[in-house]
């Protein structure tokens, strides 16, 4: 069937509704960009959602940890992020992770003691400190995304149940999309697309330049159907492991013949529910056969995986059940943009500035011992097309820094830059290549965004990243500076390899 082809007949179709800004894709990404754009003054927003709930990956796909928001004393992840995490915390076990006021901490040995436990929340490098790492519970998350929109209900028009399906472009310029719904085909009109799938279903029909995921070492090229299991105590689970370091050392090798594929049981908000996180090698979450072998595939193990976890861990695990299975599949990368700036590990290793800078984010990248990294402006701006975004795990790096930049902080943060680039952009009727940047920047500092070389924000941020030299002297580093007198590239191959020991 491979060559043959059916030719549509020409259709009019009409169209729905007129906007300034569009975003295609209620995500952590499309979600931040909707919110900031209508506290940053824009009036007239759609935000379209192919299904019926915001926050795709982050409460759909049952992704519940949030990592690395802070390095040494700072939080350099703030904004909507850590908007979230404020607004369910008077919820009952809605959130779990070291308060903020703690973070950074090294001499508190209980604490740490104690916070050990929980993957993430404390450093991998010494001296061993908190870190504000969040777990969350992802129907909670749910219920507040919506009430963030309902605050903005005057601004934000939100279409769920509406896939976006084909960009509507005049020249090089993007006019609106077309999307699909039970009502049929429609159009909207806009003055600025975001697009923020996740898969660049919206800009990989634009002629903007792309890339797919195609290097199977990486996190990115795997997916996922994330479930949870009730009924455990993840206190004896980590009494266990202290107690059978061989064992647990031996745990996801074992599973991975269990299920045929790399996954790992991990903390929730809840002492009484882990998550089970899994790794499909080699797939690509935007074709239909990998979405549902890994769907069908994942399900026909759960029991064989829970019945394992039962046998070699009966005291945490002695009275545990399959209790819920993430609606929708775990995406984690496929089309990606090739913007106008490409983040790659020189960005990480090298500390890269940029003047255009719109986030300022610890990763989960070791290179630099989690060090904050600049994002530029550059890397959500597609080349040779006009009034289009694209913040969101499918953002401009290549292949080895989107392992670091596609995580939930990164997603939150470019979406919010999106958003207020958009609306910036709308109300000095300018397209989004031609904004004002002082003015986005400005803006994210008022919406809680710490920013670096700005002089409204606390310089003890800059303070830290300088003593500590931007994590630059980590051994790893050392030897990619050493490696890069002369060759000014750092080389890939010294980098470890990022699925080892992963947990998101
Ligand atoms: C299993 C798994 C574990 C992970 N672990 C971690 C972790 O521990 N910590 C961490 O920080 N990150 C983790 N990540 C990564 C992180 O969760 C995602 O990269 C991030 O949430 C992506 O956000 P996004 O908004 O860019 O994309 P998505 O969450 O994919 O959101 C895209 C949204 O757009 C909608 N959409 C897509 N196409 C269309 C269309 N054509 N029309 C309309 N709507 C559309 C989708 O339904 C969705 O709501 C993990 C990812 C996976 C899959």
């Amino acid at each position: 069937m491979a060559n043959k082809v059916y030719i549509e007949a020409q259709n009019t179709l009409p169209v729905y509704d007129e906007c300034d800004i569009l975003v295609v894709g209620g995500g952590a990404a499309g979600h931040s960009a909707a919110i900031a754009a209508a506290r940053a003054g824009a009036k007239n927003i759609i935000l379209m959602e192919r299904y019926g709930y915001m926050g795709g990956d982050v409460t759909g796909g049952y992704v519940i940890m949030v990592p690395k928001l802070s390095w040494y004393g700072k939080s350099f992840v703030r904004g909507i992020q850590e908007e979230w995490f404020t607004r369910l915390s008077p919820i009952p076990n809605a959130v779990l992770g070291p308060d903020l006021s703690k973070i950074g901490k090294d001499d508190d040995y209980a604490l740490i003691g104690i916070w050990s436990r929980i993957h993430g929340c404390v450093s991998e490098s010494e001296p061993k400190r908190l870190v504000r790492a969040v777990y969350y519970e992802p129907n909670q998350l749910k219920i507040e995304m919506d009430k963030m929109l309902l605050e903005h209900r005057d601004a934000i028009r939100v279409l769920c149940h509406s896939w976006g399906t084909k960009p509507i472009m005049e020249g090089n310029e993007v006019k609106g999309v077309i999307f699909e719904s039970k009502e049929g085909r429609q159009a909207i009109f806009a003055k600025t697309v975001i697009d923020a799938t996740g898969d660049g279903d919206i800009f990989r029909q634009t002629g903007a330049p792309f890339s797919t995921l195609a290097d199977g070492k990486t996190r990115s090229s795997t997916t996922a159907l994330v479930w949870r299991i009730g009924g455990v105590n993840y206190d004896l689970f980590f009494e266990w492991q202290k107690a059978n370091p061989k064992e647990f050392a031996a745990l996801r090798e074992n599973l991975a013949k269990v299920a045929g594929f790399t996954c790992a049981p991990l903390p929730s908000a809840q002492n009484d529910i882990c998550w089970v996180n899994n790794w499909h090698p080699n797939r690509d979450c935007a074709k239909i056969k990998d979405a549902t072998e890994t769907e069908m595939n994942t399900r026909n193990t759960m029991r064989d995986v829970l019945k394992y976890l039962q046998e070699v861990c009966p005291l945490a695990f002695r009275n545990s059940f399959i209790y819920d299975i993430a609606p929708q599949l775990g995406t984690r990368g496929s089309c990606r943009l090739k913007g106008e700036y490409i983040m790659t590990a020189n960005d990480f290793a090298f500390a890269a500035r940029h003047d255009d800078v719109i986030a300022w984010h610890s990763t989960i990248c070791m290179i630099n011992d989690c060090a904050p990294v600049e994002i530029p402006y550059r890397a959500l701006l597609p080349q040779k097309v006009e009034n289009l975004l694209a913040p969101g795990r499918h953002l401009s790096a290549d292949n080895v820094a989107i392992d670091w930049l596609n995580l939930i902080p990164q997603c939150v943060g470019t979406g919010q830059a999106a958003g207020v680039a958009a609306a910036v952009a709308s109300m000095d009727g300018v397209n989004v290549r031609n904004v004002d940047i002082r003015k986005v920047q400005e803006i994210l500092i008022d919406q809680d965004v710490p920013l670096p070389r700005n002089e409204r924000v606390d310089k003890s941020y800059t303070e830290v990243c300088e003593e500590y030299e931007y994590g630059l002297y980590t051994e790893l580093a050392r030897k990619a500076k050493a490696d890069a007198t002369g060759l000014k590239e750092y080389r890939q191959s010294s980098i470890p390899d990022p699925n080892k020991d992963a947990a998101h």
